[in-house]
């Protein structure tokens, strides 16, 4: 588990929040009571990592592909529901198939799994149907399951491990220049 060091608090994060929190409480009651601002923001991260994290990440991954969904892997034209995912983008999807066969970690990357939180704060009433992520990410795995025989990890979180991202909003640019890059895929 990781150890997390933050002005002055450090804490080892367990392998759930009740604990975590716990954890976060003992180091503010450590370091003090200016740490408590810090402990709080400490408390709400944490939430949000055990929130959106999937709990079936590979153990041992060193890595893994980021593979968007709609308008990527699969495609789309017009928002229908939260259920219905495009069909399979063939030259993707065959993508998909060969990292898979070479043994990589891919994961489904997604806004699907943020909660619809943003969507409602924009104005969007169909985001209270992205509330349950569970029944979300099920619907993602089925489809997965379907088309490629295995119930893929779905994350909407970026970190460490994320060697590639295959997304059809991304702009690829060329490290340390700021420019974007060139067609190379
Ligand atoms: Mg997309």
């Amino acid at each position: 588990m990781a150890k997390i060091t933050t002005q002055g608090l450090e804490y080892e994060r367990a392998s759930t929040l009740e604990e975590t929190l716990i954890r976060i409480t003992e180091a503010a009651q450590k370091a003090g009571a200016s740490s408590l601002p810090m402990a709080i923001q400490m408390a709400a991260q944490e939430a949000q990592y055990f929130t959106t994290w999937p709990d079936d990440i590979p153990a041992g991954s060193i890595g893994w592909y980021g593979i968007d969904l709609d308008g990527t892997l699969s495609y789309f034209d017009e928002y229908i529901s939260e259920a219905h995912i495009g069909e399979p983008v063939p030259a993707m999807a065959q993508r998909v198939r060969e990292l898979l066969a070479e043994g990589k970690d891919v994961r489904i990357f997604t806004a699907r799994v943020d909660g619809g939180e943003v969507a409602i704060a924009m104005g969007n009433p169909e985001g209270h149907k992205y509330r349950d992520v569970d029944r979300i990410r099920r619907i993602i795995q089925d489809y997965t399951e379907k088309h490629f025989g295995k119930r893929l990890p779905v994350t909407n979180r970026k970190d460490y491990g994320m060697i590639e991202l295959w997304d059809d909003r991304a702009r690829h640019i060329v490290t340390n220049t700021g420019k974007p890059c060139c067609g190379s895929i």
